[in-house]
């Protein structure tokens, strides 16, 4: 039964990881125990078991904080906030309600998130840097009235002495308490991050332009996780309460939100149990430094260092030195560089079968009949400042047809593009698609509604495996990202390795896209256009840096693709050739104006055109 072992060297040492956190978590009690007995007491096993009850908390709430963190990069000062209120819900709940320590525990959650999606609608309706700055101001006005409301929270005295169940109130029986809701919860995370919902939030963690232009709704997944990671981090907070039997404003100040912050770099930025292994450390180092008569004073100081070191030294945190250590065993025993570097030398474009693409140019061939209109623009402006970089654009692209948008650097080729994808907002003017308007729309619902757009500077999702950047962006556009269950890298995997085939790139389907060749991160961007399944697709000078041989290819692969999948294609281009070969409608433009449209035999007769190249290319070219 082979089928269970996992797959890779990585895998297997990533369950041995987990294998080993489990035994460490379970023994700890029974060797507590043990061990006092055999120091005759010297060592107490309670506050060891107690030690280990607080690391299992932290572990939950920097789980919680890395959710947001490592999975969307969004840096939040109120996660300290949800903790404190999930702590408040429990101390207040069995203070002032007489509700069971349970019931509020399972309460808090829902407190914790309710707090989460109000304060993070507000927070996130700004952008990055200005998000941060809106959560610590959030934070303040939480901690504020934790603080000052005295008949309610007790103010600066917090609220102390919870009524534990008696099942639950020694040391041991609590910890396995502790340790029960916590695995349940990192259980919950684990189906959360590995579903299609969670494959969205690792696209907009590599790349939040491209991850809307695949169709995500990036505000509304950076809300949703903002919520779920505060519903966890009160659980972590009612679980604090508990094992520390109080409940104190100082919680919620925005400092406290250090911890779980240096909690997820000792362990591992955005990897799934880097937090745990952290939380463990960081309770043996903060008894150590605390108990120890040289650090004592420098508390701060020593984990700063510690913490540097480690940052240095193991970028992904302590997590990543196993997988650190074997690739330096490889490379030490066979004295190879990189594998995956070595294998990606743009060749993938130059494999491309020619003989597939000569046969879909026949197919082609016979369906030339273009249908009916299905873009539309009428009288459409873009102004930045007081230059007019598209002024008064009226085009109609037809179903089935390829049209090509041409003219010199700056004519406003990327800047209409950019207007029909919703990138930009028009200035005036308005855009159809499919006889429904779409202007001013934002680029996720552009993209949902069936526009996909390769970019004219490549961008993909480098840091996921190329197979799953197609797979992401087949997740999103079918509008499956949704999907709060299931395992994302399972769907779509046969259509993804498909597309991955026809575009030559089958071989690196498990390698980061960002470590491919610059030809074959081209490709992929290619790829993920068609991996839409869009009717139309635009591709902003798709040949944007490829030798002319590759040009050539890339453009047979266009073509080949568009034909059986029926695309219909508006491309700009620079390359002339590239141009009378795939085009069969063609607008040149100038100055951000239409100077003219045709076939391209009648563009290439029009004398206005002509003039305006003249500077830019070869005359023969263009009269070839
Ligand atoms: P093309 O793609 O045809 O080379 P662009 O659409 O990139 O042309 O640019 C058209 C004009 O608009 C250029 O003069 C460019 O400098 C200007 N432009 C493009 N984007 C911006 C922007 N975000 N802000 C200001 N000017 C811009
Ligand atoms: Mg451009």
């Amino acid at each position: 039964m082979t089928r269970w072992l996992p797959a890779s060297a990585g895998d297997r040492v990533r369950w041995a990881a987990v294998a080993v956190l489990a035994i460490v978590a379970v023994s700890i009690p029974p060797v507590a125990n043990w061990y006092e007995d055999f120091t005759l007491g010297d060592f107490s096993s309670k506050f060891a078991i107690f030690l280990a009850s607080s690391a299992v908390v932290l572990a939950l709430w920097a789980m919680s904080y890395n959710l947001m963190l490592g999975y969307t990069g969004m840096v939040s000062f109120a996660h300290a906030a949800y903790f404190g209120i999930g702590a408040y819900v429990v101390a207040l709940g069995s203070k002032h309600f007489h509700l069971p320590v349970l019931e509020a525990l399972v309460l808090s959650p829902v407190i914790g998130a309710a707090f989460g999606l109000v304060s993070g609608i507000i927070a996130l309706r700004a952008a990055r840097l200005y998000f941060s700055l809106l959560t610590l101001a959030i934070s303040q006005v939480l901690f504020a009235i934790a603080y000052q409301w005295y008949s309610f929270t007790g103010g600066d005295n917090g609220v102390h002495g919870l009524d534990i169940p008696d099942a639950i109130s020694t040391y041991a029986p609590q910890y396995f308490f502790v340790l029960g809701v916590t695995v349940f919860c990192v259980l919950l995370m684990y189906g959360l991050v590995r579903s299609p919902w969670g494959a969205a939030l690792l696209a907009i963690r590599e790349n939040r332009e491209r991850a809307r232009s695949i169709g995500i709704n990036v505000k509304r997944y950076e809300v949703s996780v903002y919520t779920i990671a505060a519903a966890f981090a009160a659980v972590a907070g009612g679980l604090f309460a508990i094992v520390q039997q109080y409940a104190q404003p100082e919680m919620l100040y925005w400092t406290e939100n250090a911890t779980p912050v240096v909690i997820t770099l000792l362990g591992g930025l955005g990897t799934f149990l880097g937090p745990a292994v952290g939380a463990l450390i960081y309770v043996v180092l903060q008894q150590y430094i605390t108990t120890s008569s040289t650090f004592k004073l420098y508390f701060d100081i020593t984990l700063g260092v510690i913490v540097l070191a480690i940052v240095l030294a193991a970028p992904g945190g302590l997590v990543s030195l196993p997988a650190l250590f074997m690739r330096l065993r490889g490379r030490f025993r066979r004295g190879e560089p990189d594998q995956a570097v070595a294998e990606s030398r743009g060749e993938a474009i130059r494999m491309l079968d020619v003989q597939k693409a000569v046969l879909a140019e026949a197919i082609h061939a016979a369906e030339l009949e273009t249908g009916a209109g299905l873009l539309k623009l009428e009288g459409v402006s873009k102004r930045f400042g007081g230059l007019r970089a598209v002024e008064d654009v009226s085009l109609e692209v037809r179903q089935g047809d390829r049209h090509a948008i041409i003219g010199p650097n700056g004519a406003g080729k990327s800047t209409l593009f950019n207007l029909i994808t919703g990138r930009l907002k028009p200035s005036s003017g308005r855009i159809w698609f499919e006889g429904r308007e779409i202007t001013g729309k934002p680029v996720h619902s552009i993209a949902r509604a069936g526009i996909g757009r390769a970019f004219q500077i490549t961008s993909i999702f480098p840091r996921l495996t190329v197979r799953e950047n197609l797979q992401y962006a087949m997740l999103a556009h079918r509008g499956l990202t949704a999907r709060p269950f299931g395992i994302a890298s399972r769907i779509f995997r046969d259509e993804a390795m498909t597309l991955l085939e026809a575009v030559g790139l089958g071989a690196y389907a498990d390698l980061p896209a960002g470590q491919l060749s610059h030809g074959d991160q081209r490709a992929i961007e290619l790829a993920i256009s068609l991996a839409l399944g869009s009717k139309l697709i635009l591709l902003d000078e798709p040949t944007a840096g490829m030798s002319p041989f590759e040009t050539q290819k890339a453009m047979e692969l266009v073509r080949r693709i568009a034909t059986e999948r029926k695309l219909t294609l508006l491309f700009s281009e620079h390359d002339m050739e590239v141009v009378f070969g795939t085009a069969r409608t063609v607008t040149v433009m100038h100055q951000g104006r239409i100077l003219v449209q045709g076939t391209p035999e009648q563009v290439r007769r029009n004398p206005e055109v002509q003039k305006v190249y003249l500077g830019e290319l070869d005359v023969e070219e263009f009269s070839a």
